[in-house]
């Protein structure tokens, strides 16, 4: 049963509107923000940021669950299909829902192109490794950091993935983030934005870390970066449990001061971003213009490879 964040006692209307501007818009957002953030964010005191915590917490179940229920859960993860069956396979069965899953690698390995094919693949019907019903079309959310997001290259992926390409087009919400600020604010702003009735399964960030990267520069500012980052994070995770979607984002690499071969990159971010990060994907070029991805630090999977193409319909074997 829905529960308004009116029914909280003590949260009267402009709470409540202060509480849905800045992107809880429920009880299960209530109980998963901080007392901490509450404070900053509604303009609540203490004791009562931290009482309406509780009280979500409370009503949404203590917080403890048994982990047959947690499967039970995990049965309403999706997967979507990347179009390469070696890549789904990589993944255990494509790309889940409520999980952020991380591409990194150097320029050129494909981790944009697998951002332009999975926006159009969500599309798809169920039965076709999709998340679209017969009445309801999943639409996905592409914010673009770096400038390389592509209508025409849509439109090829499209075709390739039997989906008239008008449509691949408008069901792909695109915006340019122009900084961190922006690309945080956005996040914050989607779950108004599936309130209001938009069927977003999946949201594509390429890259997560770019303008973080850009706009604090030297040891001195790592700490407020990596602050900001794991908020960003943390919002991205909220966003993928609550509401069932699947987020993938790129990042890029840096070389490992002692790093020889090619898994010697380090992906930016560090602890923060690999801690919050659920299936983490090393990309490289490979022989005859294929490419590789190496499975890292997944939760029940082994660390293997999967070796793929991208062609012009798409990512393929
Ligand atoms: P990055 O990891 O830097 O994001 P990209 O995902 O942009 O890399 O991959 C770029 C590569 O994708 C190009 O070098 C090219 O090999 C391939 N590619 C892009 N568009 C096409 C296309 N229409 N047909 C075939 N290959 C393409
Ligand atoms: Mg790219």
């Amino acid at each position: 049963e829905i529960v308004d964040l009116e029914d909280l006692p003590g949260v009267g209307p402009k709470t409540a509107q202060k509480l849905r501007e800045s992107g809880i818009m429920t009880i299960e957002d209530l109980a998963m923000t901080s007392a901490h953030e509450l404070i900053e964010k509604a303009g609540v005191g203490e004791e009562t940021a931290k009482k309406l915590v509780e009280l979500a917490q409370d009503m949404v179940g203590k917080g403890f669950k048994t982990a047959y229920e947690y499967y039970e859960s995990r049965k309403n993860v999706e997967r979507i299909t990347t179009s390469s069956h070696a890549l789904d396979d990589l993944l255990g069965g494509g790309l889940e829902t409520q999980s952020l899953v991380e591409a990194f690698g150097e320029f050129g390995s494909g981790k944009t192109q697998l951002g332009h094919q999975l926006a159009v693949n969500i599309q798809l019907p169920k039965e076709k490794g999709g998340l679209s019903e017969p009445d309801k079309v999943a639409q996905a959310v592409y914010i673009d950091t770096e400038g390389t997001f592509r209508p025409e290259r849509i439109i090829q992926i499209a075709k390739g993935s039997q989906i008239d390409p008008d449509s691949a087009l408008r069901n792909i919400l695109f915006i340019r983030a122009y900084n961190s600020d922006h690309q945080i604010n956005i996040v914050k702003r989607l779950p108004s934005l599936i309130h209001e009735g938009r069927n977003i399964r999946l949201l594509v960030i390429d890259s997560i870390t770019a303008h973080f990267r850009a706009e604090y520069v030297g040891r001195s500012n790592l700490a407020e970066r990596q602050q900001r980052l794991n908020q960003h994070l943390r919002d991205l995770l909220k966003l993928a449990t609550v509401y069932n979607i699947a987020v993938y984002v790129t990042n890029q690499v840096m070389a490992k001061p002692e790093g020889f071969f090619a898994i010697d990159q380090q992906a930016v971010g560090g602890h923060v971003l690999a801690h919050a990060i659920t299936y983490r994907i090393f990309m490289r070029k490979g022989k005859d213009r294929t490419r590789i991805a190496r499975l890292i630090d997944a939760p029940h999977l082994p660390e293997r490879e999967a070796i793929f193409r991208i062609t012009e319909e798409g990512i393929r074997d």
